[in-house]
């Protein structure tokens, strides 16, 4: 694969600067810079045909100084081990930055999931778990949703998991569904989480919202989500969308509500309404939606988007990093140089797994919340989190995501000296 896009090069080229400008600890770096537990296995699975199909599947630890290791397990057909560390690292720095007591994680199946029945999916699910299980649990591991998976995903994973240790366990998972130990506000936590902290960059860069354009890459759930919410909370127009089929743009914005239900009725947002499709083939009419003339970039859906090839065209001035690692290392030169503000991932994106953490501990006290408090302590971490950023950014000549590198990286660290790893 091109260095430049393999993730786990460029979260460890990330992770190499910041420890440069901190000084730390050889030995701590050496821990750092890679998982400290790995698992592979291999995933047995009748299939509707009676046949029997084998799946790879991965679970990886990233780092769990500061408590139990968390984050997501995503079913794509271009998995990799490689990808699964990557975002297992900055799965660390995510819930370092939001202050939650946990390390990081990430799981994956290689697989189709949009060619699979929903029966082939739960056996999957349910088997992924028997071959995992004894890797994790909810003092030592806690999976979630990710790329492909949803809260009945969640819901089947942690029902084989509770029946194989035969006790209800609930908080061996999180994103469930509200009615089997869900947190009331999981659902549109990533989106909402980045609202709270576009709101506050906006804010210091002097960005009206109200009169901002937007593009919005990926229509899944932080993408939809997202749209509804920054044009709710701050007026802002959706101009263009894009998800794996193609691209559309609407000058005078675009409805959610309807776009949603064309969405889930045709499965593409291709040929909604009176919107102009953008250019033909799938990576054009992406190319054209990171590069249109608009004022807050979102980037929602996968890895490695924007990159040295197309970074010197996106106009937009605030880049909310919805997806996890959209922008290359090359690509964040780029955007700094031209004065583009990029929230950076692990923070822009970290509401999804601050409500996963308020899940669990719902799960682990038996109380549930109402939705009031679970969006009210959400605001909180949001903003503490973007203020723990913009004060190194202030106070180092770094862009963005350095500074919260920075942040993130020293509590570990210290986490891992206060535990005598180094
Ligand atoms: N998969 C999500 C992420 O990348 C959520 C993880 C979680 O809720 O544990 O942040």
């Amino acid at each position: 694969m091109d260095k430049e896009k393999n993730s786990f090069e460029i979260a460890k080229e990330q992770l190499s600067e910041v420890v440069d400008l901190m000084d730390l600890n050889p030995a701590a770096q050496e821990i750092l810079m890679n998982p400290l537990r790995t698992l592979q296995v291999q995933i047995p699975v009748k299939m509707d045909d009676g046949e029997t199909k084998v799946f790879t599947g991965f679970r990886v630890q990233h780092n769990d100084a500061r408590g139990p290791t968390k984050g997501g397990i995503r079913f794509h057909p271009d998995e990799t081990l490689d990808t699964i560390k990557a975002l297992a690292m900055w799965m660390t720095w995510k819930c370092s930055i939001a202050d939650i007591p946990y390390g990081g994680a990430k799981g994956g199946i290689i697989c189709n999931p949009k060619e699979m029945s929903d029966s082939e999916l739960e056996r999957m699910s349910r088997n992924y778990i028997r071959m995992i299980y004894k890797f994790i649990g909810p003092e030592k591991d806690i999976p979630a949703p990710d790329v492909y998976t949803n809260p009945q995903t969640m819901g089947w994973m942690m029902d084989e998991y509770s029946k194989l240790k035969d006790v209800q366990q609930p908080g061996i998972i999180t994103g469930k569904p509200t009615e089997i130990g869900g947190s009331l506000g999981r659902n549109d936590a990533t989106a909402r989480g980045g609202m709270f902290v576009l709101r506050e960059a906006a804010k210091y860069r002097n960005l009206d919202l109200k009169k901002a354009k937007v593009a919005i890459q990926g229509y899944g759930n932080a993408g939809q989500f997202a749209h509804k919410l920054i044009r709710d909370y701050f007026g802002s127009e959706i101009v263009a969308v894009s998800d794996s089929s193609g691209a559309i743009y609407k000058e005078e914005g675009l409805d959610h509500e309807k776009l949603s239900e064309w969405k889930q009725e045709t499965g593409s947002v291709l040929g909604f309404s009176d919107s102009k499709k953008m250019a033909e083939g799938v990576a054009e009419a992406n190319e054209e939606l990171l590069t249109s003339d608009v004022d807050l970039l979102v980037p929602a859906a996968i890895e490695n988007v924007i990159t040295e090839k197309n970074a010197e065209d996106v106009k937009a001035e605030i880049i909310l990093e919805l997806a996890n690692g959209p922008t290359t290392p090359k690509a964040d030169e780029i955007l700094y140089e031209k004065e583009s503000f990029v929230i950076p991932d692990f923070l822009a994106n970290a509401g999804g797994v601050t409500v996963s953490y308020f899940e669990w501990v719902q799960n682990n006290y038996g109380y549930y919340w109402d939705l009031k408090t679970v969006h009210e302590r959400l605001e909180e971490k949001m903003k503490t989190a973007f203020k723990s950023m913009i004060a190194e950014y202030e106070e180092n000549d770094v862009n963005p995501r350095t500074a919260a590198y920075l942040t993130s990286v020293q509590k570990v660290s210290k986490a891992m000296k206060l535990r005598g790893w180094y």
